[in-house]
């Protein structure tokens, strides 16, 4: 059966362009509508940041049955801050959100940025699944494959490629290997057209961008994907390839 994940990168409008959190407040509960009527589960990696500010929007996560996991504190950009730091930022975000949870298992680092060295730190802190890597950015890896004892699961497709409209992306879907992971943000569901922002911040926001999103998941459902969690992915992948760095290509 061919798996794939819908995930969702909580964190305040379009960083670092702006510091408003319309998103979180009104363009999150309209994923979580969707999702319920839906039957989807989902993963949603917060900044400690929204957590602090919307705890119960935290809860109504959690308590529908939907995977918590870590976008780190501020979203800061991890790989341009002095290890110490980036280190600090990993440990404390995994302190501000394992409080609604049992164990907490997955990270995704802001701007898909996280750097080899920082792994380990990833993995101590108590993550076991990393989601930081992209198929379209170097090293290019597509598949899931291993970080000692760290999974590391790559998003298949940049966010904006659920904005475009729905027969130019059809395509793309059909040609996602499995697992295919799909991010998005709840920015992208309230209209921030009309703002001067880069064009890939704006397009298609708002009401189009959800009935897009409803029409992935049916595709995906219709389909015969199973759409499941990173904790689950981490009960059923078992890759052998260990993961390639960025670093040394
Ligand atoms: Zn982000």
């Amino acid at each position: 059966m061919r798996l794939a994940a819908v995930t969702f990168d909580v964190e305040h409008d379009c960083p670092p362009y702006l510091n408003t959190y319309h998103g979180v407040e009104k363009g999150l509960p309209r994923i979580l509508d969707l999702l319920a009527e839906k039957r989807v589960r989902a993963v949603f990696y917060f900044t400690a940041d929204v957590a602090k500010r919307y705890p119960s929007l935290v809860r109504r996560v959690v308590d529908e049955g939907h995977e918590l996991g870590s976008h780190g504190y501020m979203h800061e950009r991890l790989d341009k801050l002095p290890p110490s730091d980036a280190i600090r930022a990993i440990v404390k975000s995994a302190q501000a959100l394992s409080r609604y949870v049992e164990t907490l298992h997955s990270f995704r680092a802001p701007n898909l940025q996280l750097p080899s060295y920082l792994l380990p730190a990833v993995h101590r802190a108590g993550f076991d699944v990393d989601s930081s890597l992209a198929a379209y950015k170097p090293p290019f890896q597509s598949r899931p494959c291993i970080h000692n004892a760290l999974l590391r699961v790559p998003v298949s497709v940049t966010s904006s490629v659920l904005r475009l409209p729905w027969h130019l992306q059809r395509p793309i879907h059909a040609r996602l290997p499995s697992p295919a992971v799909y991010f998005s943000h709840p920015w992208e569901f309230v209209d921030m057209r009309g703002r001067l922002l880069r064009p890939d911040c704006v397009f298609n926001t708002g009401e189009r961008a959800l009935e897009l999103l409803a029409r992935l998941v049916e595709h995906l459902k219709r389909g015969g994907w199973r759409i499941a969690t990173m904790e689950e992915l981490r009960g059923i992948l078992s890759p052998q390839s260990r993961c390639m760095d960025k670093y040394s290509i």
